[in-house]
């Protein structure tokens, strides 16, 4: 996610890093330019190439932004990225990331961008994130985007959604096949009902694995929500 200051200078938040996402990313952003890492959870999928952007930021040679990059997470992250890394957790000798824990009290200031995580319904601890900021049109308008991480619909849900410019909705389960694992995933049908209770301006659905068809999780969707809905793709641009 990235937003403009009022001086120009580009912001750029990281949300989640699971396996492989490290190489696509570069496409996008230097890893060295970004400020900010915000992560949902520590299953794998959203944090497995975390220690090889730490690597990256370790030795490759050329300037970075800032001497730590600072990285948000539920409590135990230190200690999951260390696992990761192979390094020991009560060592805190990280030299490229500075972690700190969520707290919902407190939301993270990334310059023009206000990050307020809140807790959702998960198998283990999770968090989705609210980012507020200037819109890219009308830099004095607040407009904001909203990534649940991986949730299942309920109370949670609906406050960390509520209106959404941008709802990016996980839509990892298929109704009917998946029903006994509830608590965990949304649906498709259940992403839109979210967008829908949220009155969100558009629904972005993600998290679908390979072996769904991405196409079924965006019809699911529709029939639940009158707005538009897109699938997340690799190189996809939302302006807001
Ligand atoms: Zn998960
Ligand atoms: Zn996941």
């Amino acid at each position: 996610v990235q937003a403009d200051d009022e001086a120009g200078r580009t912001w750029s938040v990281l949300l989640d890093l699971g396996n492989g996402a490290l190489g696509p990313l570069q496409r996008h952003v230097d890893p060295a330019a970004l400020d900010a890492v915000a992560l949902s959870h520590l299953h794998a999928d959203h944090v497995a190439d975390m220690p090889v952007l730490g690597v990256l930021l370790r030795y490759r040679p050329g300037p970075r932004r800032v001497d730590r990059l600072d990285v948000w997470g539920p409590a135990g992250t230190l200690e999951r990225l260390a696992h990761l890394a192979g390094k020991d957790p009560a060592a805190d000798t990280s030299p490229t990331f500075a972690v700190h824990v969520w707290d919902p009290e407190a939301p993270v200031v990334v310059g023009p961008m206000v990050l307020t995580p809140m807790p959702v319904l998960h198998s283990v601890p999770a968090f989705g994130v609210r980012v507020v900021g200037p819109s890219e049109d009308d830099p004095g308008r607040r407009v904001t985007l909203v990534y649940t991480g991986d949730t299942d619909a309920g109370p949670d849900l609906d406050a960390l959604a509520a209106g959404a410019d941008l709802l990016l909705c996980e839509a990892s389960n298929v109704d009917g096949r998946d029903d006994a694992h509830r608590g965990v995933h949304l649906s498709g049908r259940r992403a839109g009902e979210a967008g829908a209770r949220a009155g969100a301006g558009r629904l972005v659905v993600t998290h679908v694995p390979p072996w769904n068809d991405p196409a079924d999780a965006a019809a699911a969707a529709r029939e639940a929500y009158a707005g538009p809905v897109d699938v997340a793709a690799p190189a996809a641009t939302h302006l807001l």
